[in-house]
């Protein structure tokens, strides 16, 4: 495995040079374009790694899946669809044109900007602190990795400098999706993009998923129903407007981030981390997408 990763890596890293990385905030746009990294950790207790699998970089929207899991398991499924929906907007994550006249629930989806912001409310919490140090725990519970944190400059550059995402929660609250201090509610969701990872913690988290809940030492993280439900909106959204492409090629549940991570998940067999900044126009990793998409043939990891 470890060899065939390394081959893949060789073929793919040439698109490195299709992307830039991300400059909305600040921060991100210190990373190295050239980097590749992967890791694929096996059902049986595998671990594989290549590339540039040991750097550490901020999951941004790779979050969301746990964001939305957390909500689940603190509020519930009905909580959940009250507020938003699971159609693929086909807009960019960012995008604030769901309608001309009102942002309902159905407009958006839980691997979008809005819809992770908007369920940042649902997990239980007296503070947003507390809400948001339940949310780290399960993200370090699922890696199984304890001393996953925040990198602090990144989260002070999207707090500094998130005013879309600001504007996009004043949007949330004014069509009374959400209540309480805006302010708050997106410091959040800043810090959980902020959360720190590499390749090997994507790779157990997504393993997590694709055994339905089950921990590598054969507890339950959370009901096997919870992972149906984010499978099913991963592959449908988990790649922006980018999914039904990625649906083709590659054909697994995934989710990518502005960071550079994927993290996809290959039901009952394998969990895929990826990292490689140079971003398409998406937002989605264009040398990582090139990536799964050879590992996918290879290996026959389309669910399709
Ligand atoms: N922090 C990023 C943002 O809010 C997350 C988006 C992403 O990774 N696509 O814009």
């Amino acid at each position: 495995m470890k060899k065939l990763l390394e081959e893949i890596l060789d073929k793919c890293r040439i698109y490195t040079k299709n992307g830039k990385v991300a400059n909305y905030i600040p921060e991100l746009e210190k990373a190295d374009p050239e980097k590749l990294g992967i890791c694929v950790v096996t059902d049986d207790g595998g671990v594989y790694c290549a590339g540039d699998s040991e750097i550490r970089f901020s999951v941004q929207s790779v979050v969301k899946p746990v964001i939305l899991l957390q909500a689940l398991l603190d509020s519930g499924e009905v909580e959940v669809r009250k507020l938003v929906g699971v159609e693929s907007t086909g807009k960019p994550f960012d995008a604030f044109n769901y309608s001309d006249q009102a942002l309902k629930r159905e407009h958006i989806n839980p691997m979008i900007n809005a819809g992770a912001i908007a369920l940042c409310t649902l997990i239980k919490g007296n503070t947003y602190e507390e809400k948001f140090s339940r949310l780290l725990n399960l993200v370090r519970k699922l890696a199984g990795n304890p001393q996953m944190g925040v990198d602090e400059s990144v989260y002070m550059s999207e707090k500094t400098t998130g005013n879309k995402n600001r504007a996009l929660a004043y949007m949330l609250k004014a069509y009374r999706l959400i209540d309480g201090n805006v302010e708050d509610v997106v410091d959040c969701y800043f810090k959980a993009c902020s959360i720190k990872a590499d390749c090997v913690d994507l790779a157990k988290i997504a393993l997590v998923f694709a055994n339905k809940g089950i921990l590598p030492d054969g507890e339950s993280a959370f009901d096997k129903k919870y992972a149906g439900y984010i499978n099913a909106v991963l592959m449908t959204c988990g790649m922006y407007d980018g999914s039904g492409e990625f649906a083709l090629n590659v054909g697994v549940p995934a989710k990518s981030g502005v960071g550079g991570g994927i993290m996809a998940i290959v039901p009952k067999r394998m969990g895929i981390g990826i990292y490689s900044p140079a971003l398409d126009g998406k937002g989605n990793s264009c040398a990582g997408i090139k990536t799964l998409e050879m590992l996918s043939k290879e290996l026959e990891l389309s669910i399709f």
